[in-house]
């Protein structure tokens, strides 16, 4: 059984996760490096006019994190006073604990998440009871992420209509492996659990039962997919794609196709922070606003991957993050190269409009979903203790104010909490005015 301690050595990872992410809060940040631009100097004047003049925010080396790398390397944040210090941050549960600490204590003030984590860190969920509350403020990035799958399972040719590329694939394998097929992500009940658990779904798989779904450490999954120990690992740009550059499997599917212009992850802060400087935070969202503006410009994306790729960013090579802030995938068992900047990453626009405003329309989303697997019972259990939360945890007046004073055209700062219903690739609507309607029209449900 050549497989047998590869699996264990992955339970032992899969173990000390668990172990992080049932506490150790009070312990220092470990494993956590620090950087600001040296380069640029802040705008004394502008600074004077803030009620601080730094932050530090943390940080995870995947593509959603750009704007906050580029608002620091490139000075958008230092032309408006702010001196940014982005803490690269080992995993998920460490970023949690360092802001549990807050910058006082050795941690952060906020940074990168996915959701639904600054809602339920907030409501002390993830922390032990420990109540941090904090804001989100804006959407990072959209789209980016990937399912992507071992070449062990390249015969069963994953897409996202497994109905059409892989009937009753996960049946067949339970028969002939004797177990699940193995899925993972690196943090439970959050963007990647949901994406995997949408697709499957909406395939007609049931992500409780017809699968096993594990929390891996990200660095760990390449080995893991290699080995044989996991079938399929749901992740942020640019995994999927180095999983597929060295050919240790295949993108099945992208989440671009599984809801065009999603939201994905967002910059949340804590809220006395951000109580105790607003003009800092205005300040800080003024910078993220022109770091995404720039991303996005096709002209500025082997810049972007330049300076991403370095050592003390993502450490990742160059040309992997080139092709994928261009959309370039090798999607499918079959490998086929396709570019398409619209299904890739989107920092600034997209078809549904601008993409950084913080929506509650789709912050409200993330808890909706944690309804349908109920996820975090106790604290919400009914789709008005889910509203709530998010009209106490999302806040979208100051990005309009940052965006009114960075010179963003009127058109396109919304004015509205609501970009509408959101229509998956299934067909489902999720209409905001009726969280009902879509969790009554879901087949598959905890
Ligand atoms: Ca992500």
């Amino acid at each position: 059984m050549p497989k047998r301690r590869p699996f264990l050595a992955l339970l032992a990872g899969a173990l000390s996760t668990s172990f992080l992410l049932a506490g150790c809060l009070g312990n220092p940040p470990s494993r956590t490096s620090r950087y600001a631009a040296t380069s640029t100097p802040i705008n004394a004047q502008a600074a004077s006019k803030l009620e601080t003049k730094t932050i530090s925010l943390g940080f995870v080396p995947i593509l959603e994190s750009a704007p906050l790398v580029i608002g620091v390397e490139k000075g958008f944040f230092a032309k408006h006073g702010l001196q940014v210090t982005a803490s690269k941050q080992a995993s998920w549960s460490t970023a949690r604990d360092n802001v549990v600490l807050g910058s006082e204590g050795g941690g952060i003030d906020g940074g990168q998440w996915q959701l639904p984590m600054p809602q339920m860190i907030s409501e002390g969920t993830l922390t032990n009871g420990k109540k941090v509350p904090m804001v989100i403020l804006a959407m990072l990035m959209s789209q980016g992420n990937g399912i992507a799958a071992a070449n062990s399972v390249k015969d069963a040719n994953l897409s996202a209509d497994l109905r059409s590329s892989s009937p009753g694939f996960f049946a067949k394998f339970e028969d002939r492996e004797g177990r699940k097929f193995r899925a993972a992500y690196s943090f439970p009940k959050a963007n990647q659990d949901m994406w995997i658990r949408y697709w499957l779904a909406a395939n007609g798989v049931n992500p409780d039962k017809d699968v096993e779904l594990l929390t891996v450490p990200a660095p760990e999954t390449l080995q893991g997919m290699r080995n044989g120990t996991m079938e399929a690992f749901s992740t942020g740009d640019p995994w999927p794609s180095r999983i597929a550059k060295q050919d240790i499997g295949y993108l099945a599917a992208l989440t671009a196709q599984i809801w065009k212009a999603h939201p994905e992850e967002y910059l949340a802060i804590r809220s006395d922070w951000v109580d105790k400087h607003p003009k800092a935070t205005v300040a800080l969202l003024k910078g993220l606003i022109e770091s995404q503006m720039w991303l996005d410009k096709p002209e500025n994306k082997a810049e972007a991957a330049e300076i991403l790729s370095s050592r003390k960013w993502y450490n990742v090579p160059r040309e992997l993050l080139e092709q994928t802030l261009k959309g370039q995938y090798k999607l499918g068992a079959k490998g086929t190269t396709q570019t398409d900047s619209s299904m890739g990453p989107l920092y600034w626009n997209s078809e549904r409009g601008v993409i950084s405003y913080p929506y509650k329309s789709l912050t409200l989303w993330f808890l909706i979903e944690s309804l349908r697997w109920k996820f975090y019972p106790g604290t919400i259990d009914t789709i008005a203790e889910a509203k709530a939360l998010n009209d106490r945890v999302t806040r979208e007046d100051l990005w309009r104010q940052a965006a009114k004073e960075v010179g963003v055209p009127s058109k396109d700062i919304p004015t509205t909490s609501s970009r509408g219903k959101e229509i998956f690739f299934d067909g489902t609507i999720y209409d905001p005015e009726n969280p009902q309607a879509y969790l009554n029209s879901l087949k598959i449900k905890k």
